[in-house]
């Protein structure tokens, strides 16, 4: 969608115009240069038939054998997705507890007993989990591998360094997967390893994969139509946790800004204020939190700034953790998060309702999470 693009510029230089009228920095977002992968261009509107949900189950092959690989994951959305693509064939581990910082989480020396078994590591990478990097190449058994899914599925070109992430940090922003496409990509990379480590499996990875391709492709058409409901003015998203850099490009809405510094401590008086400033100018209607970083500075800013404050968005967990282990997915959190931010920025969420956004292989509590 190359005409866009020049729309984005201006409105950058617009407000940054604006900032420089009213003596305010101007918070840096991403780099500036043009994305060039396909999952980071501005997605098309088009209608779905509204069935998608009440489609029937999936018929997949029998997986034939089970636990034939030893699977160790990190974040929960990384789990979810391995969970999906693997079902019985794998035994999966997760490393980092859901509801825990994955950004500063550290493994505990005794996780090196498990990852010292696995045959396959799967990480986001771009840096984001260094510590259980380090202990996981440490530990690996002869023939194990450590796949960097986020690696692999982006060029550096297109890493985004930004307000929580900046470029003199050297980490890049590392949630890939808010972006559904990529998470596909993750899901392709992930198909394609298990077939090469397990060819017995081989159909059984395909089955998977086409229906998690299926139902990817209906999230992101949903998200596509859903936040184009959102008057465009309010397209703007400002959320405490920096965790929307990849999401913003392929559906049309723009990162202001982040509340959370990049050392993951709170905001200085002095970042509050002017947060409360760039939110008046911007006229945003609401700002976000996230259920893993509480934090009263959210709800500080958005009285003071006299705008809606939503906690609930959500990059690393995942929703129905104590409800209905059969919507504790990757597709549910994306769900529940375009209907926050689509209802708290004056759009209709009803459209998501055609996601169809339970796990292909159902109730996943037989993952073994690692102990905190
Ligand atoms: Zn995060």
């Amino acid at each position: 969608m190359p005409i866009k693009r020049p729309v984005v510029r201006i409105a950058a230089l617009f407000v940054a115009v604006a900032y420089a009228l009213t003596g305010l920095s101007v918070p840096t977002f991403a780099q500036g240069q043009p994305l060039t992968s396909p999952a980071l261009q501005l997605c098309t509107p088009t209608p779905l038939s509204g069935r998608e949900t009440t489609q029937p189950d999936p018929v997949l092959p029998d997986p034939g054998a089970a636990a034939v690989l030893k699977v160790v994951t990190t974040v929960a959305p990384i789990t979810n997705v391995v969970f999906n693509i693997g079902g019985p064939r794998i035994a999966i581990r997760s490393l980092i507890p859901e509801g825990q910082d994955s950004h500063t989480f550290e493994p505990k020396p005794s996780d090196a007993a498990f990852l010292a078994e696995a045959d396959l590591i799967f990480l986001n990478g771009l840096r984001l989990e260094e510590p259980s990097r380090k202990l996981a190449e440490a530990n690996l058994k002869p023939g194990a591998e450590i796949i960097a899914l986020g690696n692999l599925t982006l060029p550096e070109s297109d890493w985004v360094f930004d307000f929580s992430f900046p470029k003199e940090g050297g980490d890049p922003n590392p949630h890939l997967w808010v972006n559904p496409l990529l998470t596909l990509e993750y899901a392709k990379i992930v198909r394609d390893t298990l077939t090469r480590r397990d060819p017995d499996g081989a159909a059984y990875y395909l089955a998977t994969y086409t229906e998690f391709e299926r139902r990817i492709t209906v999230l992101d058409q949903a998200i596509c139509n859903t936040i184009q409901t959102i008057p465009e003015k309010n397209r703007k998203l400002l959320t405490y946790h920096d965790s929307f850099a990849y999401f913003a490009p392929r559906y049309g809405m723009t990162v202001i800004g982040a509340i959370q510094p990049s050392d993951f401590s709170e905001p200085s008086a002095q970042d509050v204020a002017r947060l409360i400033e760039q939110i008046k100018a911007e006229g945003v209607p609401a700002i976000f939190g996230s259920e893993v970083f509480p934090s009263p500075i959210i709800e500080q800013i958005g009285k003071e700034a006299g705008v809606k404050f939503i906690e609930t968005l959500s990059d690393d967990d995942l929703p129905n953790q104590t409800g209905d282990r059969r919507l504790h997915s990757f597709l549910m959190m994306m769900v529940e998060n375009v209907k926050t931010m689509t209802a708290a920025l004056g759009g209709d969420p009803t459209l998501m309702n055609a996601v169809r956004a339970d796990n292909i292989q159902g109730d996943d509590s037989a993952i073994v999470e690692s102990g905190e």
